[in-house]
């Protein structure tokens, strides 16, 4: 009998607890969001600091909308640059504090595009191991050797360092890691991965999604925040974020990012984002670059505090489950709650949903199998009682299980 296309694989995965379904949002990001007729608290979103429905954003992009009309036609180098994707690039260059920028459809689309015009086959790239996709897929798309270190891990980081050094004498070494752990939310550590790069004359790239618009003067990111800048050599970040709007970024020097116009081919041969969209981005940087946008991230990191003050207490008492990261570091919007079993997980994201909060269970392959965890994360949108009844309801099923 013919079986139908991938039904046993998908069998398989719902065996595993592991498969994976589409929700439809029936309203616009926010705190507060609708699913087939019910208002949900949102937990799970990365809109840090409540720009994706911002009046300045919205009107920045209907604005764009009546100057430049929808699509912008053809890649970048063709004839899809428009003045809004120039004016993001220079607003966000001098808002990082580097000499140029580029920006690219995505975050995902600027990972796959830098890293393999930065390093070819026969150079190396020395991965944190639990760098996002985007940076795995690109590493593994360049054709050069990929050596993965264990998270945060600076003592095998070196002795891959010294490897590279004695295999590969000459070759390009590109250190890859994120400021802020996507999953985990914890932060590299910046200062010794630059001392490292220096001692053994190798390139840094840091992607900053989760630190810009967070951390760091003007959320400028944690490069920005130890005053790192002329170190770390290339500086990746997504405008999908805390920016609230869409697309990736690289900033960093002239001859980087001429360099990049010339060779990420997910730039060179991907349609210009609309213009619109770079609209309400360049949008999003003013308002962070301005000192209400600096209120609206210090408020942000009341919440943080707020949610760790709450969260910790109920997550050491709830059998069986911890908040893994948050005692380690200065802290980030993103709270893991480890559960481990990835159908526990997955249950506990139901209990909650019945209790009227959105907070997603994270599964392999996003993390390690066995190592499920519902990912909360706070923005500066959220009210105080928001966040209270949250862990509020979290205690009441962690600890009736
Ligand atoms: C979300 C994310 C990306 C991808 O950015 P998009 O703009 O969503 O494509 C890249 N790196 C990290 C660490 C991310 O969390």
């Amino acid at each position: 009998m013919k079986r139908t296309l991938f039904a046993d694989q998908l069998k398989a995965l719902r065996a595993a607890a592991l498969d994976r379904h589409l929700r439809e949002i029936d309203s616009p990001q926010g705190p507060e969001i609708e699913i087939a007729g019910r208002r949900l608290l949102n937990f799970s979103s990365n809109d840090y600091l409540g720009l994706a429905n911002d009046s300045r954003l919205r009107e920045a992009a209907i604005a764009a909308i009546n100057e430049f009309g929808v699509g912008a036609g053809a890649s970048r180098l063709i004839s899809g640059t428009q003045s809004p994707h120039l004016r993001l690039e220079r607003a966000l260059a001098e808002w990082k504090g580097t000499a140029t920028a580029l920006c690219f459809s995505s975050g995902y689309a600027a990972a796959l595009g830098s890293i393999p015009a930065l390093v070819t086959k026969n150079d190396v790239v020395l991965l944190d191991k639990l760098c996002h996709a985007s940076l795995i897929d690109a590493a593994r798309l360049s054709g050069a050797i990929v050596r993965i270190f264990p998270h945060n891990n600076l003592r095998k980081l070196e002795s891959h360092l010294e490897w590279a050094r004695r295999e590969h004498f000459g070759k390009r070494v590109l250190i890859v890691t994120e400021s802020v752990f996507s999953m985990d939310g914890d932060r590299a550590p910046l200062r010794e991965l630059v001392q490292l790069k220096r001692r053994f004359n190798a390139f840094l790239m840091m992607d900053e999604a989760h630190a810009v618009g967070v951390i760091g003067p003007h959320g400028r990111g944690l490069v920005a925040e130890e005053k790192l800048s002329d170190a770390v050599d290339v500086q990746m970040g997504t405008l999908s974020k805390a920016f609230g709007a869409s697309g990736g970024y690289i900033c960093g020097s002239h001859h980087l990012i001429e360099w990049l116009i010339n060779r990420a081919r997910s730039f060179i041969y991907s349609t210009a984002p609309p213009p619109a969209i770079a609209a309400a981005a360049l949008a999003a940087v003013n308002f962070l670059s301005s000192s209400e946008g600096e209120t609206r991230r210090l408020l942000l990191w009341e919440r943080i505090r707020l949610m760790r003050k709450l969260l910790l207490p109920s997550a050491r008492k709830a059998i069986n489950y911890q908040l893994s990261t948050i005692n380690s570091n200065e802290g980030s919007a993103i709270f893991p709650l480890l559960v481990g079993d990835e159908q526990k997980a997955l249950n506990l994201a139901a209990a909650l949903k019945t209790e009227g909060f959105l907070v997603p269970a994270i599964r392999y392959p996003t993390v390690a199998k066995g190592s499920a965890r519902l990912r909360i994360t706070v923005t500066a949108a959220h009210q105080e009682d928001q966040i209270r009844s949250l862990s509020e309801a979290i205690r009441n099923i962690t600890n009736s299980k």
